[in-house]
């Protein structure tokens, strides 16, 4: 009998057997989502130029010092920069331009006075300068300008390798005009149901029979840890169909397969036999809850992840295993979800396994409170469906009192 593994045990052998495959580039617009195989740094300062931060009036300093309601100040305006243009010509004493949002400030410029302070309002489209402002407020001196290197400076550090991008990371690396982007290849999974019993949803039942659902979720799990799914539908319970299935994966060239349901030790339970024949299957007895043990081999050289059949075990095992396993595999030096301390809501029993249970954690208390969700049967999907974490009752634990405080990972994105 193999040896009972804690999850971090079992967590830690399975994970340091995921590495990133070699970089590769990809064009910006494909980067959302992959992981950065390089550190990036500014290459310039930005905002590269000195800029308007308002619709209005620039102006220097020393001429609109003194304005105010009563005594106003009255500046020639000499020309019009919108957005875009270039400002070649400096500002002379005593004069005002008309600038726009964004529009680069001229030289000898030192404030912008928002047009809300002036007698003019809001431009139409196409309008002509006006020939004169007057100025009813001054603002401090340098207001309105975003100076060069406000936000980044030549040589910064912007993202470290290894950091999954996100949309305003793909803006950032727009900003600084990086099109090619540095990034790990995205590990290729391929999706296996197995079971006699299995139909796909758009197929009516017949009795006995249920929808399968674990390869719905499944994938979106593999899309959600940054890999990209290979959906094999599902197999019935025969030797010669799961073999098809498993070298369909294989001819795909995918860099892992997960499996559910068919691993245990039912008559009707092929994926192991299927597995052994052609590569190797361990066990492992993990001191888990949900949790029949996890399978974890290899098929004809590619690795394989057996996940129990129902569906919240499936959900639990791709948690604990197989997401760490894939955002490895991305190149993503993070990847744990985020783990919170909360209050429980309502008295939890478990049976001394290290138990992933279903809950809902609400935000209006600190530390926040998590009370379980619907029946938490292992086939019962409904209260993953209301759940937005996983509350963690420690392995030795049977039962906590209301009040009790326990880890929860959020499985919000
Ligand atoms: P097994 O591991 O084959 O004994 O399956 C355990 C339970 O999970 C059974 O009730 C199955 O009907 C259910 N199950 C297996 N595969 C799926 C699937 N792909 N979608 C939904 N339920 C499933
Ligand atoms: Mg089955």
């Amino acid at each position: 009998v193999a040896a009972l593994l804690s999850v971090s045990e079992a967590r830690q052998q399975l994970i340091s057997a995921f590495h990133p495959g070699e970089p590769v580039t990809v064009t910006l617009d494909a980067a959302f989502g992959r992981v950065l195989s390089k550190d990036i740094h500014s290459a310039v300062d930005w905002p590269p130029f000195a800029s308007s931060s308002m619709d209005g009036f620039a102006v220097r300093w020393a001429d609109v010092e003194q304005a105010t309601p009563d005594t106003p100040v009255r500046l020639p305006v000499v020309a019009d920069i919108p957005a875009g243009a270039l400002s070649t010509i400096p500002l002379a004493q005593g004069t005002a331009v008309r600038i726009m949002t964004g529009a680069p400030i001229p030289a000898g410029a030192d404030l912008v006075i928002p047009i809300e302070d002036t007698n003019h309002d809001r431009p139409h489209p196409g309008e002509s300068i006006p020939s004169d402002v007057i100025i009813f407020h001054s603002s401090p001196n340098g207001v309105n300008v975003r100076p060069v290197g406000q936000d980044l400076h030549i040589g910064q550090s912007i993202l470290p390798a290894g950091h999954r991008l996100r949309p305003q990371d793909v803006g950032m690396l727009a900003t600084l005009g990086l099109h090619q982007v540095p990034v790990y290849p995205c590990p290729r999974v391929a999706i296996l149901s197995t079971g006699d019993e299995l139909v796909p949803p758009d197929q009516p039942l017949q009795p006995g029979q249920i929808h399968d659902s674990n390869s719905y979720v499944i994938a979106a799990l593999v899309r959600q840890a940054g890999g990209e799914p290979v959906v094999l539908g599902s197999a019935r319970d025969r030797f010669d169909v799961i073999q098809a299935k498993l070298d369909q994966a294989v001819a795909a060239k995918v860099d892992l397969i997960l499996t559910s349901a068919g691993v245990s030790v039912g008559t009707y339970d092929f994926v192991r036999e299927v597995v052994e024949t052609h590569g190797k299957i361990g066990f492992w007895r993990v001191n888990m809850r949900p949790g029949k043990p996890v399978a974890f081999g290899e098929y004809r050289g590619v690795r394989l992840v057996g996940l129990p059949g129902n569906p919240a075990s499936a959900f639990v095992g791709f948690e604990v295993f197989v997401r760490p396993a894939i955002q490895r595999l991305a190149g993503n030096t993070e990847y744990n979800r985020t783990q919170v301390t909360v209050k429980l809501g309502e008295p939890v029993d478990s049976d001394g396994r290290e138990s992933y249970m279903r809950g809902i954690v609400s935000y209006q208390s600190d530390p926040p409170t998590a009370r379980l969700t619907g029946h938490q049967g292992s086939g019962n999907l409904f209260s993953l469906v209301q759940a937005n974490a996983l509350l963690i009752i420690p392995s030795g634990v049977k039962s906590l009192p209301a009040g009790s405080e326990v880890e929860a990972w959020l499985l919000e994105v």
